[in-house]
């Protein structure tokens, strides 16, 4: 028999060296390692990952927003681990098991409005591309096939394939591929840091509103959905906004018949305050995207979850109306399971609760950030926290990673925006460690 055992790199040199040799790595420049080495992670354990030289590092971002009870949870893992010895993965199209009904039927329940299907892929991209397809295949099946196009929000993410690309707003990722993407809107961003001086959050949020109510009005015919990141716009610096832009964009959305896509891809379960960021204005958008924090960030999962009526329209005896589409690993049994484990801890621990008195804890410390002279627009949201830095520095955001890991702490800002979004087990201590590290940072770069 051979040895199936795969070698062990040996030392953080070594594992370093193969990994450039043979991984190309997310979201990178590759050749800028050869004078910055890679963080060689061992293992983790709640707020903390562990390197191969023994050095730990506090995960501030949730590795890449995705972690919500930190590393190596023993509930999820029991959870994993017992799934494993049923079954790991079987197709969706034709079979049906356990995990799955339980985690559709358990959304069902928790997310806002009547989202009662459950559509499943394997990571928030996939999610949006399913949420356009399907919400253009809904009008074609009503007999609107001019509704072909989409709105989105100026500076909103919503992923990197090309469907998800078109509706995105982010010049990095976008200029490149502008040849590949579908013509789109972008309309104005109601996140605050744009308003006028004097003008409230709700003001602005109001302005913005009425830029999508003009846009609408003269394009809604050929309007397939308005998509956006609801209240927290993440990639482009972690923008917030009013919830009152929400109201209005469901209002506007159901007057001029145009489907409303919440993408909860980040800031779904309990990232904002609540359970969801579409609670906090008490509206059910008509689809709604959730991946990231679904499995507690430890298998790659996503969902879109849709009304009846859409649902009853694809329902018919002929397969051409049928909604085909499909990824290898729809409704993978073993990512089932961590997101059944992961809302179980949401409700056994009553994090949103926790999570209320950890974040005035959290805003007690950030004095040590606001005071500094170099930072701005403080802001905060549930267990998101931002703010800009005033620096002239375009290198800024490598520089201030890589000050981060001297200070122990995983930061990795966007552009001149630094951001906490840790996992929700973060202790007292451990948010003294991060505010503290992350005044160091700012006193060593700026
Ligand atoms: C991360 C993210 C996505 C894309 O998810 P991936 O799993 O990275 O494809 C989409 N929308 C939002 C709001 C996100 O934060």
């Amino acid at each position: 028999m051979s040895d199936t055992r795969y070698p062990s790199a040996t030392s953080a040199p070594e594992l370093q060296q193969r990994s450039l040799a043979a991984v190309w790595h997310p979201c990178t420049q590759m050749k800028q390692h050869e004078q910055i080495p890679l963080v060689p992670i061992a293992s983790g354990k709640g707020v903390w990952l562990y390197d191969t030289n023994g050095q730990r590092y506090l995960d501030a971002i949730s590795s890449w927003w995705v972690n919500l009870f930190g590393h190596a949870h023993p509930h999820i893992n029991a959870a994993i681990r017992d799934q494993l010895e049923k079954i790991e993965h079987v197709m969706l199209a034709g079979f049906t098991h356990e995990p799955v009904v339980m985690l559709s039927e358990r959304l069902r329940q928790i997310a806002p409005g009547t989202l009662g299907h459950c559509f499943y892929a394997s990571d928030g991209a996939s999610a949006i591309e399913i949420a356009l397809k399907m919400s253009f295949h809904h009008w074609l099946l009503a007999g609107h096939p001019e509704k072909n196009r989409f709105v989105s929000l100026q500076n909103d993410y919503h992923g990197e394939t090309l469907g998800a690309l078109s509706v995105t707003d982010v010049p990095i990722f976008r200029q490149t591929y502008e040849p590949l993407l579908r013509p789109g809107t972008h309309v104005q961003t109601p996140d605050w840091r744009y308003a006028e001086a004097g003008e409230s959050a709700q003001d602005y949020a109001l302005r913005a509103a009425t830029a999508l109510e003009n846009h609408l009005a003269k394009h809604h015919a050929e309007t397939a959905a308005l998509i956006l990141e609801p209240l927290v716009q993440g990639a482009m610096g972690m923008g917030m906004y009013h919830p009152v832009y929400l109201q209005r964009a469901r209002e506007i959305c159901t007057r001029y018949q145009v489907h409303l896509i919440a993408d909860e891809i980040a800031v779904g379960f309990g990232r904002t305050g609540m359970l969801f960021a579409c609670n906090q204005a008490a509206i059910a958008p008509d689809f709604l995207c959730l991946s990231k924090g679904l499995s507690g960030g430890y298998l790659p999962l996503s969902v879109v979850m849709t009304t009846d009526t859409i649902y009853q329209a694809f329902y018919d005896d002929r397969t051409a109306r049928a909604f085909l589409h499909s990824h290898s690993h729809t409704g993978n049994a073993l990512a089932c399971r961590a997101a059944l484990a992961t809302l179980e801890l949401i409700e056994r621990d009553q994090v949103l609760a926790t999570n209320q008195h950890k974040a005035i804890h959290m805003n007690s410390l950030a004095a040590a950030l606001t005071e500094h002279p170099s930072v701005k627009h403080f802001r905060h949201c549930g267990m998101i926290w931002a703010f800009d830095v005033d620096t002239h520095d375009d290198d800024f955001a490598a520089k201030c990673f890589q000050a981060g890991l001297q200070q122990q702490l995983l930061l990795r800002p966007l552009g001149k925006t630094i951001y906490f979004m840790p996992p929700y087990v973060i202790t007292e201590d451990e948010m003294q460690l991060l505010v503290t590290g992350t005044r160091r940072v700012l006193d060593t770069l700026l």
